[in-house]
């Protein structure tokens, strides 16, 4: 096909396998992990009219709606299609900057993001505050017209990548708590970064640790007011989860799951089998929920922590069975799955989290 895919629902759907059945056809076999690919992998996308499917045109998105955005990870994660490095920026910092971003830096930010020539990262936990996001101690100082950045950020995915970096900071020293914080669109490339990859059990280094001493960012620079960084971190968690976060996890499972009833066709039934099957389907069950209520313009946070529960144990699940068969023809694939699920009931929130969230606003318990 050439040009770029059009259409909407089914139509859409059928034009975006199309594209990606001949991208993915021409990567190589290690596509999934080569630096190159992945570099020029959004851009690809951008090119084809698959890039900021929600976002407005003007800041060069297609101006469709979520179940376009449902339909196109559905399909990427059915096509085993690579990966961009453009996570966060596509995800949390463009959002972020069409609803509280100036107008210059909308201007200036969006549509780099979304081609790929700007990868971000994300530095907001330390190693005081992960799920107590609040007690963040890098500090913004000021210095007339911009801000003197100290600290260390942790878990920081894609900062050996990222030409920026959306950053919650201390403004104040003496303000109280949730009133002390500004965020801020950083350079990286700029002296007083020093960017050290941490290598997860998996052996890839997806992360790193970000030391700041003396790096700087202009005010005109800062998302909100200087006290705003709170508010702001909110909006971009908000923005973490929800229907599409929950059906790319569906379809992997349910690819995983697959391999697992190849894996087990000659061992006869098992019910322990059968359970985790039926919990990856309840998975997209969830998942359609909240596109039902992101369609509808519901933001119901309680739900989004129901199916991030959901898809993260159901993935420790999957991937205990399957590393349990010894499976040998899948041996390492299991391994990779056990090892990479653990880290799912951790981030975008952790299990603790989204059942206090579940606790207090779905069970009405006290705090
Ligand atoms: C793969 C991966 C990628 C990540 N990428 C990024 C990134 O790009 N940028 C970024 O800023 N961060 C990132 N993170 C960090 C992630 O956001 C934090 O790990 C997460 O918020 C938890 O914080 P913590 O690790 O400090 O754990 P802590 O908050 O210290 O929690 C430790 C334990 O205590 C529990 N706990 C904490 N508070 C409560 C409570 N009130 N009630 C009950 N239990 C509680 C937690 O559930 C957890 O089990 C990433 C993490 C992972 C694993």
């Amino acid at each position: 096909m050439t040009g770029r895919v059009t259409g909407t629902g089914e139509v859409f759907r059928a034009a975006v396998r199309e594209w990606l059945s001949a991208a993915v056809a021409g990567l190589g076999d290690d596509a999934l992990h080569d630096v190159t690919v992945r570099r020029t992998w959004d851009g690809r996308l951008y090119d084809a009219g698959l890039a900021g499917l929600t976002w407005p045109e003007e800041f060069g998105g297609r101006g469709l709606s979520v179940l376009e955005e449902y339909i196109f990870h559905e399909e990427v994660a059915r096509a085993g299609a690579p990966e961009g490095y453009g996570r966060i920026g596509r995800l949390l910092t463009g959002p972020l900057l069409i609803k509280h971003g100036s107008p210059e830096q909308r201007q200036r930010y969006l549509r780099p993001t979304l081609t790929g020539d700007e990868v971000w990262c994300q530095g907001f936990s330390e190693s005081g505050a992960g799920s107590d996001l609040a007690n963040v101690g890098t500090r913004a100082e000021r210095a007339g017209e911009q801000y003197r950045i100290a600290g260390q950020k942790i878990w920081t995915s894609f900062a050996d990548h990222a030409d920026r970096c959306l950053l919650l900071a201390r403004t104040s020293a003496r303000a109280a708590r949730h009133r002390n914080l500004g965020m801020f669109l950083l350079d990286m490339h700029q002296p007083g970064i020093d960017v050290r990859p941490i290598t997860r059990i998996t052996g890839d280094t997806t992360f790193s640790e970000v030391r700041f001493d003396g790096a700087m960012v202009h005010e005109r620079d800062r998302v909100g007011g200087e006290t705003d960084g709170w508010r702001m971190a909110m909006a971009v968690l908000s923005d973490e989860r929800g229907p599409i976060e929950a059906i790319t996890r569906y379809t992997g499972m349910s690819r995983a799951a697959a391999v697992l009833r190849r894996c087990c066709a000659s061992g006869g039934s098992d019910p322990e089998l059968d359970e985790v099957c039926a919990r990856v389907e309840t998975v997209r069950w969830h998942s359609l929920r909240s596109l039902e209520n992101a369609l509808a313009g519901v933001a119901d946070r309680a739900a989004d922590s129901v199916s991030k529960l959901m898809w993260s144990h159901t993935w420790q699940a999957l991937a205990a069975y399957g590393l349990g068969l010894g499976c040998p023809a899948h041996e390492r694939m299991w391994q990779r799955q056990y090892l990479e699920s653990r880290a799912a009931s951790i981030f975008s929130g952790s299990t603790q989290i989204q059942r206090n969230i579940v606790a207090e606003r779905v069970l009405g318990l006290p705090r």
